[in-house]
């Protein structure tokens, strides 16, 4: 009986569970470890679009996620003084139908996910790693735990922004690039109002972007984006309060009320900054990172996740394809390259069009939102997701 070849890897998200997905279909047997005690909840809602579509489809997720997905109808522009800049109909930039986008919670996908893996999927939750090292072509790994020794033929770091594979293999190696803002994203329950049913409104002033919309279940989500030069990676110890210090610079009142009914139903929000990740190689010998360990694209261009996806599924059939770890992992890097770029150069020219950094920006930015024809602007913005798609296929 020969022994399918095992990937170790580290991190229970979208990467890390659809990688599990994809080796299984290759062939191979994977262990995950999660530091969390379970599928991290976590509340905000992510477009797919584009390229994970196909992805999706393929793994047998289509139904499952079409009927998760929450139905946006408009998108609402307002400026500081709450005039409507612009109104997108949600279809007419993500599209309809099987080409057009998903709306799903991060937490929802990740655990449709987990339950589409096969019988027995090996995932260790409250895990982490311990030593761990590359002998030829084998990976040897303790796990911090449980103590366990694991023998491995790669090792898949999809442990996220702050990637502890990443910092263990590319040492030394200065990768993190900081758009210039912070953002907040949580969600609160009992506030939604008639105002945000299918509705997303984003608010903006000149250095502030803060976008409500309703969940699913009656809650409502507070995303808030600002113009922040400091980096508080680490900085998260009162962080409703640094959310409320930084909308009250907006000087918007129904931002103001959610953010106090947020603070009051004691929510603790994810703050952190707008920070990509850039490496020239994603891999090394029997290592490869994934997700955003690998290639942080941020929320201005969006598709992380849906670029999760869609690199497991080149890693899957790459090795499928053949025996050849390395030369899997350089086809993997080649094939997802140029869209990853792409995506990245648009977070970089797109964040001071999403928030402004200075009152002339604000108004240049909303004269063109005003005086474009609406379908140039949704024309430009639905040809993005198509060129990823092109690239990916060439
Ligand atoms: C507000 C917001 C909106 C977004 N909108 C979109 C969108 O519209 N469309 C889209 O496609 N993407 C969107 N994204 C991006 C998307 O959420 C990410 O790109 C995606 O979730 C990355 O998945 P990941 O598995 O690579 O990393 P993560 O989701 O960060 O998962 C990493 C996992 O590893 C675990 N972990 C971390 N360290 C360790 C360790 N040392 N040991 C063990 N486990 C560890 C973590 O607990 C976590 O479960 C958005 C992101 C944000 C913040």
């Amino acid at each position: 009986m020969t022994t399918k070849p095992t990937a170790l890897i580290v991190g229970a998200g979208i990467s890390g569970l659809s990688a599990a997905w994809w080796l299984d279909k290759a062939g191979w047997r994977s262990i995950l470890i999660e530091r969390s005690a379970a599928i991290r909840d976590g509340g905000y809602v992510m477009s797919l679009a584009g390229p994970s579509r196909k992805t999706i489809k393929e793994m047998g997720l289509q139904d499952t996620l079409e009927q998760m997905s929450i139905k946006f109808e408009e998108n609402i522009i307002l400026d500081k003084g709450g005039h409507e800049l612009i109104r997108f109909k949600y279809e007419d930039v993500h599209g309809s139908g099987p080409e057009g986008s998903l709306a799903i919670c991060r937490d929802d996908l990740a655990r449709i996910i987990s339950q589409h893996l096969p019988e027995g999927a090996d995932i260790r939750f409250s895990e982490t790693l311990g030593d761990v090292s590359e002998e030829g072509d084998k990976i040897k790994a303790t796990l911090k735990t449980s103590g366990e020794s694991i023998e491995a033929d790669l090792l898949i770091g999809a442990d996220g922004i702050r990637s502890d594979v990443r910092s263990r293999f590319w040492r030394d190696v200065d990768c993190l690039e900081h758009l210039g803002y912070s953002y907040a994203v949580y969600d609160v329950e009992g506030t939604a109002t008639d105002t945000h049913t299918s509705t997303c409104v984003t608010y903006n002033s000149p250095g502030h972007a803060d976008i409500l919309y309703e969940l699913r279940d009656k809650r409502l989500a507070g995303l808030h984006l600002w113009r922040d030069d400091a980096v508080h990676l680490n900085d998260r110890a009162d962080r409703m309060k640094t959310v409320r210090e930084a909308t009250e610079g907006a000087g918007i009142k129904a931002v103001s009320d959610v953010v106090n009914q947020a603070e009051k139903a004691g929510c603790t929000p994810v703050v952190d900054s707008l920070t990509m990740v850039n490496l020239p190689q994603w891999s090394k010998g029997r290592v490869l990172l994934l997700g955003d360990a690998a290639h942080c694209l941020t929320l201005i261009s969006g598709q992380g996740a849906g670029m999760a996806l869609v690199s497991a599924e080149i890693l899957g059939k790459e090795l499928q394809a053949t025996k050849d770890v390395a030369h899997a992992l350089a086809n993997h890097g080649r094939r997802l390259r140029p869209a990853i770029t792409r995506l990245q150069d648009r977070s970089r020219s797109m964040a001071a069009v999403y928030v402004t950094k200075n009152w002339l920006g604000y108004f240049v930015r909303n004269l063109i939102l005003k005086i474009l024809p609406y379908r140039w602007i949704v024309a430009w913005l639905a040809d993005s997701a198509k060129a990823e798609l092109k690239l990916l296929n060439e």
